[in-house]
């Protein structure tokens, strides 16, 4: 295993900047998820360590040693990593067993070892009562697994997963989740992990890598990036804000005939609070950041109801509990706690 070091990454494809200097320092053992919207250069980012792609500027590390600099990569074969992309590339004519065995082989590994170590990751995988299958007779969460445990089985210094549960129905998506995270406390492998889907993510990662057009927003444990997001774009891409916009005096952001007073963050024109912090009443609750509104809309989403309510300057979405009933036309009144307020400077 080995520690991953991104130092100044920068690629652009013509005049479209991809990855705009990166700075990432990934420890053995450690899972990163690279986390963002469609676009923003995760893909690249993990090409860029795989040594498909060689860098414009700055270089990367792997176990301390330099493998990319300008213009220059050592080449995916001669890396000792493992990449598992979306479609899992399974060989169609081998089984289960043929497969995982298969990097083993390449490495002309004597075929005893080959064997036991083949046996080993089956049952880790929970793969067994499968081994003698093929491909086209497993389920698509089947043949994920059997993707991880080939790519495991060569027992790489540093596993990288493009998007890997993206063909997955949703179902499956979640299983795999903690299928991905339970191998990963199993074997503690380097992982860099490309996804745009926030759950996944937040399950599977250590720390998780914000990317916004091709530049690091936030880099935190999943718990930091989703309490303490630092932008507007962190705070709208982890779980969804609102964001209240207006000038800043003091812990107060005067937003058009709003005052809210906050106590998270360091200031700014920014506050952002999310939907299922904010209260709703009938009759206006005491305290600051209390304002009259007019519900909507209303959504019943199951567990809970998904309001947007009118403030006069502003619309604003509310989560509550399903007891709390109002019609679309209701006045009420919304209260957004201060100590669920947090200023952001952008
Ligand atoms: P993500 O994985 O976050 O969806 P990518 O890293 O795949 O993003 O792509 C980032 C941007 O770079 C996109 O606009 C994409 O179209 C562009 N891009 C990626 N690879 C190439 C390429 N080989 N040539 C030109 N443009 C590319």
């Amino acid at each position: 295993m080995a520690s991953v070091e991104l130092q100044g990454i920068r690629k652009a494809y013509g005049k479209l900047t991809v990855a705009d200097g990166i700075d990432l320092s990934i420890r053995h053992g450690e899972l990163v998820c690279l986390l963002g919207p469609s676009g923003c250069g995760k893909t690249t980012t993990l090409r860029l360590i795989a040594g498909f792609i060689a860098p414009d500027a700055g270089q990367i590390l792997v176990g301390g040693k330099r493998l990319s600099g300008p213009g220059q990569a050592e080449p995916p074969e001669k890396r000792n990593m493992s990449m598992i992309f979306q479609s899992y590339a399974l060989w169609p004519h081998m089984t289960v067993a043929e497969n995982v065995a298969y990097g083993l082989k390449l490495r002309r590994l004597p075929s005893a070892e080959v064997e036991r170590k083949v046996d080993a990751m089956l049952k880790v995988a929970k793969l067994r009562p499968l081994a003698s299958r093929y491909p086209g007779e497993l389920s698509g969460g089947q043949q994920q697994r059997v993707a991880l445990a080939r790519a495991l089985a060569v027992e790489p210094e540093t596993l990288l997963l493009d998007e890997p549960l993206s063909n997955l129905d949703t179902n499956l998506r979640e299983e795999m989740r903690f299928e991905i995270r339970r191998l990963h406390d199993e074997f503690r492998y380097t992982t860099v992990y490309v996804t745009h889907d926030q759950l996944e993510a937040m399950t599977t990662a250590d720390r998780i890598v914000v990317m916004n057009a091709g530049r690091i927003e936030q880099i935190g444990s999943p718990e930091d990036i989703f309490l303490r997001p630092q932008s507007e774009f962190v705070a709208r891409f982890i779980g969804g804000t609102n964001i209240l916009r207006g000038t800043a005096s003091g812990r107060t952001v005067q937003a058009g005939a709003l005052a809210i007073h906050w106590e998270l963050g360091e200031g700014g024109e920014i506050v952002s609070i999310r939907p299922h912090e904010i209260e709703l009443a009938t009759t206006a609750p005491d305290g600051p950041n209390v304002f009259p509104g007019t519900v909507l809309r209303h959504t019943y989403i199951g567990a809970q109801r998904d309001y947007l309510i009118d403030l006069g300057d502003t619309q604003i979405r509310v989560v509550t509990a399903l007891e709390q009933h109002f019609e679309p036309g209701s006045q009420v009144f919304v209260r957004l706690p201060p100590r669920r307020c947090r200023a952001l400077v952008r």
